[in-house]
């Protein structure tokens, strides 16, 4: 019940503009195994990276992946609290934005948090899903290996180690942490398949698979 009441309050304290409604949250008569907060990368004018080859933003691709992530971990039994909801940012500057951000990702009583983005990079052959935990952190490390393990088993590709990293999303004390890159928009072919509703799911799935793997200590 304490559990149920700190969420609830987490919930109403750090996801609700002080001039905005809040949404009354039903948790069920069962209190959720774990609580997740889940990050969609950027939003609003920050589109992040962009398609090479079709133009699609990274900010629509972390909104459709991260909400699979959230229903995937909510199927599991997870409580999941979301950075946002839409296609709009937190605030008007990025700044703002990111504060906001990082109070959520600090909100009491998680047991792990998740960001999703998108990678870009020159080489365009690189391609692929890669996790990132902050650097040092073994908690987050550990979580940040489950996800990958689950994303290169559900996707069919060769194993791939976890990487360090000094993230602003991942700098959270005490809570494990990871960032993942769910694919790069400068591969084609990540391209073309992060757009796909089917590989989207495999992704979300996976990471879910990979979180749970972490918090229940099945690996
Ligand atoms: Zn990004």
């Amino acid at each position: 019940m304490k559990r149920t009441l700190t969420l609830l309050l987490s919930f109403f304290l750090l996801n609700c503009a002080p001039a905005a409604p809040c949404t009354p949250v039903t948790l069920g008569t069962e209190p959720p195994a774990y609580f997740v907060i889940l990050d969609y990368g950027h939003g609003g004018r920050d589109c992040g990276a962009i398609g090479v080859d079709t133009g699609v933003r990274e900010s629509e691709l972390t909104l459709l992946i991260g909400e699979r992530v959230a229903r995937a971990l909510e199927d599991r039994g997870c409580f999941v609290l979301r950075t946002r909801t839409g296609p709009d940012a937190l605030a008007d500057t990025k700044r703002d934005d990111m504060a906001r951000r990082g109070a959520i990702l600090c909100s009491e009583g998680a047991d792990c948090t998740v960001s999703i983005h998108m990678n870009k990079f020159a080489d365009r052959r690189v391609k692929g899903p890669m996790c990132y935990y902050q650097a040092g952190a073994d908690s987050g490390k550990a979580l940040a290996q489950c996800v990958m393990d689950a994303l290169t088993a559900a996707l069919g590709r060769d194993a791939r180690l976890a990487n360090p990293g000094n993230n602003y999303v991942t700098r959270i004390p005490s809570v494990p942490s990871v960032l993942v890159e769910c694919g790069f928009l400068s591969n084609p072919e990540d391209e073309r398949s992060l757009q796909e509703p089917a590989y989207q799911q495999r992704l979300a799935d996976a990471i879910a698979d990979g979180v749970l793997a972490y918090l229940t200590g099945g690996k």
